[in-house]
Order: structure tokens, then sequence, then C-alpha cells
């Protein structure tokens, strides 16, 4: 199958060993539930990890989706309550953050991506694990790429790519994104054919505009017009890693590795009243 054969050409690049011991982040969504199912398949050692963004009978669903998938799959989740941990939940933390900044400062989806890296690293790092592994797809990159370049900052795509590039920070997990070259279309009619549990329903609070435009200009467009997106990307990383200062340091606040002397998410944390 067409799809299989682009992960495991994927795993083979970026040298996936069998016996790391890889977290997949598992959203509920059809991107990291196919993320899961292959790796299993392939005989790589897998467990799930789950944030409960606590967003309504949206969240619920998403859940049960998880743990129905592992028990099927027969492999261990570990679930994380954004409530419990951080004392609300995402719909509330983000409008607390953004009611706080000066306007149009960071876009919605922008706000849970950056507490959700933060999550994955935390916890991957606690429960020992050597990778995370993500659902992002091709679709998703070419648009990220896009939405860098448009905001004047290809520089910030510079850590991007099927692995993250800085892996000397033995603090700073690994993070594999094993669709990166396989279009939406196809991840979507994978999962109907196996039938895996999934919610397809987006989240109810992703009001991400910005996005949303660059999403349907290249939804019109053919798969082979993304994967040129991104290949031209790979190919002149050396010079965007040029532009971006990849050095770490730890966060004064939490202590998580990050680039700068605060990280983003403590940064966007200290706007909460
Ligand atoms: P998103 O930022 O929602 O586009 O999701 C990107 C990737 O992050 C997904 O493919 C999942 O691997 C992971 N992810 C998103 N939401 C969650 C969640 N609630 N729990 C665990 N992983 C998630
Ligand atoms: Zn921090």
């Amino acid at each position: 199958m067409e799809l299989e054969k682009t992960v495991k050409e994927t795993l083979k690049k970026i040298k996936l060993n069998k016996k790391e011991k890889i977290l997949v982040a598992l959203s509920g969504g059809k991107d990291s539930t196919a993320v899961a199912y292959l790796l299993k398949k392939f005989g790589y050692n897998v467990e799930g990890f789950h944030i409960d963004l606590k967003i309504g009978k949206y969240s619920d669903d998403c859940k049960r989706a998880v743990e129905e998938l592992c028990k099927e799959l027969k492999i261990k989740c570990h679930y994380y309550d954004i409530k419990a941990e951080m004392g609300s939940g995402m719909c509330y933390l983000r409008s607390s953050i953004q009611g706080n900044q000066s306007k149009g400062q960071i876009k919605n989806c922008a706000v849970c991506g950056v507490i959700k890296k933060w999550v994955f690293n935390r916890e991957a790092r606690r429960l020992k694990f050597d990778k995370i592994a993500t659902g992002h797809n091709l679709d998703d990159e070419a648009q990220t790429f896009l939405m860098n370049i448009m905001k004047g900052s290809p520089g910030l795509s510079s850590n991007t790519g099927p692995i993250t590039r800085n892996r000397e920070n033995p603090n700073f997990v690994t993070r594999i994104k094993p669709l990166f070259y396989v279009a939406e279309n196809d991840v979507r009619e994978y999962i109907k054919k196996k039938k895996l549990p999934v919610v397809f329903q987006k989240c109810p609070c992703s009001l991400d505009s910005y996005r949303v435009q660059v999403r349907s200009y290249l939804e019109k467009m053919p798969t082979k017009y993304k994967m040129n997106i991104v290949k031209n990307f790979e190919r002149n990383y050396p010079r965007i890693e040029k532009l971006k200062d990849l050095r770490m340091q730890y966060c004064e606040i939490c202590g998580e590795p990050s680039r700068n002397k605060i990280c983003k998410k403590c940064e966007l944390f200290s706007k909460v009243k």
C-alpha cells in the first residue's frame, strides 16, 4: 500500500530504532491514530499519550476514541488532565491569555500548540521516552511553511522536518512526524478503510483564521504542489538554519529547554491574571 510504503521510507530516513521507546501524542483525530496504528503494525515500541483538553463533549469523545484505540492496539496510554494540572480547560486558558495581551499578537491555535508542545516534552522526559511522535501530515507542513514565508519569518521553519533538528540537548525529547510526506486525503482514506475509532469533528475552539485561509487555498492544490513546497524547504535547510539560532538555554521559570530566558509557554502564562 502506497501510504504504508511512504511511512516506512520516512522511518528509515530518520533511522528510527525498534528498541527506542516512542510516545505517540494521540488527539483522537485521524492523523495521530494512523501514526499509532502504523508504528505498532511495523513492530515499534509505542505507548500513547493523550491530553484531555476539557473542551466539553468534544474532549470526552476524543478521550473515548483514544481509549478504544489503545485497547484495540493493546498499547498502554498515559493521560494528562489539563484542568487538574493547569487550573482550567484549554478554551478558558486561551481566552485568559488572549484577553491580557495586545490584540492580534498570538493566534488561537498557536496558544494551544505552545502549551501542548511544552506538555509533550515534559511528560515524555518524565516518563523516560526516547521520542515523541505526532500526527502532522504533508498538508499541515506545507501550510506552516507557507505561513512562515508570508509572515516574513522563514527561519521559524528551521526546526521542522520528519525529525527535529536540535537533538543535542538531552532535556529536549526528539519529535518525529511519520506522516510528514503523506497527504491528508490519503490519511483519511486509510483510516476509513481500517475502521479505526476516530473523531472527525474539528476542535470547537479553533478559530485560527490565518491558517484556515492558507489551508483552503492549499486544499485545491494537487498533492504534488504540497510536496514541492516541503521538498523545496528541505533543499534550503542549510541556508534557512542560518536564519535561526538553534542554541538552547533553560527557562528561568519552569526549567524546560528554551530558546529564550523565558520559554514561550511561561511567557503566555505570565499574561493569565
Ligand atoms: P494540532 O496541533 O491539533 O494540529 O495537532 C497536531 C498533533 O499534536 C496531532 O497530530 C497529535 O499528534 C498531537 N495532539 C494534538 N492534540 C492532542 C491532544 N489533545 N493530546 C495528545 N496529542 C495531541
Ligand atoms: Zn518556562
